[in-house]
């Protein structure tokens, strides 16, 4: 066996309608910090937004395409239909009571695997939820005028993908990526990869009769995985390659190095480096308070910054 392995999730990114809306929610009602502000490299008439903690670490990072007018989305099977935050023991008061205050739909706590949780949904019905982890989660959470270290989100603790199967999926998480199966409630198998303390959960969910979802608003795009280097990122893409399935090559994000493959169940996987990271073009103190463009693009700036909606920070 090589040293590498998956170091748990390093980003996941979702579709939005308005940009304002989008950043209102993460920055203000979730009090995550914009760590990078920057176009989708596929179509820089389009934001691509990241949110985490200070730096923005690995295993914190939501990204967002904001898509003006782009319609609602259906959270349906082959997808990732819930992203789990872990937050500090004794928060969930804090923050049913501020949702409640800002109209954001929650659930009743419950128990997940002996966590108490509760789930929720952004301003593009997006689903979330709320996770108390049964050991404390030691990352330090970013903090804003209304939301103390004390009740700030951590980073992710999991993510659940809803599938028809979850047999295919699973192999992929314990032959290829080396997580296993922690425990089962009902339909929902928790796998674990013991190779991090955190963000180190993924929930497979067997729906036999669920609908496909369709990816539009308010819908997951894909999920990330973490890997250390490009050297270990490229013995993943080859052992994806030995299991028959099919694998982008490596593409430059800026931030960072990315492989994409379908996985059988339908999910949209990716494996994303630690390095370059987001201080790669932007001070530490300053991280998403400029626009940044790839190298590519930087010669269309004032075309592009004039398509961009304005977004007010
Ligand atoms: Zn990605």
């Amino acid at each position: 066996m090589n040293g590498q392995q998956i170091l748990g999730l390093h980003h996941i990114t979702a579709i939005a309608g308005d940009a304002q809306r989008n950043y209102d929610f993460y920055t203000k009602t979730m009090g995550l910090r914009m760590v990078k502000k920057t176009v989708n490299f596929d179509d820089p008439g389009t934001y691509h937004f990241y949110y985490g903690n200070e730096q923005g670490t690995p295993g914190t990072i939501l990204t967002f395409f904001p898509w003006e007018g782009i319609g609602q989305g259906r959270t349906g099977t082959g997808m990732a239909t819930e992203i789990g935050y872990s937050v500090p023991a004794g928060s969930l008061d804090f923050w049913k009571d501020r949702f409640t205050r800002l109209n954001v739909p929650f659930t009743d706590v419950n128990e997940r695997f002996g966590e108490t949780c509760f789930s929720f949904t952004d301003s593009d019905g997006l689903n979330l939820a709320l996770l108390v982890p049964k050991e404390a989660d030691n990352r330090e959470g970013w903090e804003t005028g209304e939301i103390k270290g004390d009740v700030a989100t951590r980073g992710f603790h999991s993510a659940t993908l809803s599938l028809v199967k979850i047999d295919p999926t699973a192999k992929v998480l314990t032959d290829i990526f080396g997580y296993r199966l922690l425990s089962q409630e009902g339909n929902r198998y928790r796998f674990i990869t013991d190779a991090t303390p955190n963000a180190a959960i993924i929930d497979l969910l067997e729906l036999p009769d669920g609908k496909p979802g369709r990816n539009a608003a308010g819908t997951n795009h894909h999920i990330a995985f973490r890997v250390a280097n490009e050297a270990d990122q490229m013995e993943y893409r080859e052992k994806v390659l030995s299991k028959g399935l099919q694998i982008t090559q490596k593409i430059d994000r800026d931030y960072f190095f990315s492989l994409y493959f379908r996985e059988p169940g339908g999910v949209l996987f990716e494996i994303a480096t630690d390095n370059p990271g987001f201080t790669v073009d932007e001070p530490l103190a300053e991280l998403g308070s400029h626009l940044k463009l790839p190298r590519q693009f930087e010669p269309a700036r004032a075309d592009i910054e004039r398509i961009l909606p304005p977004l007010h920070q």
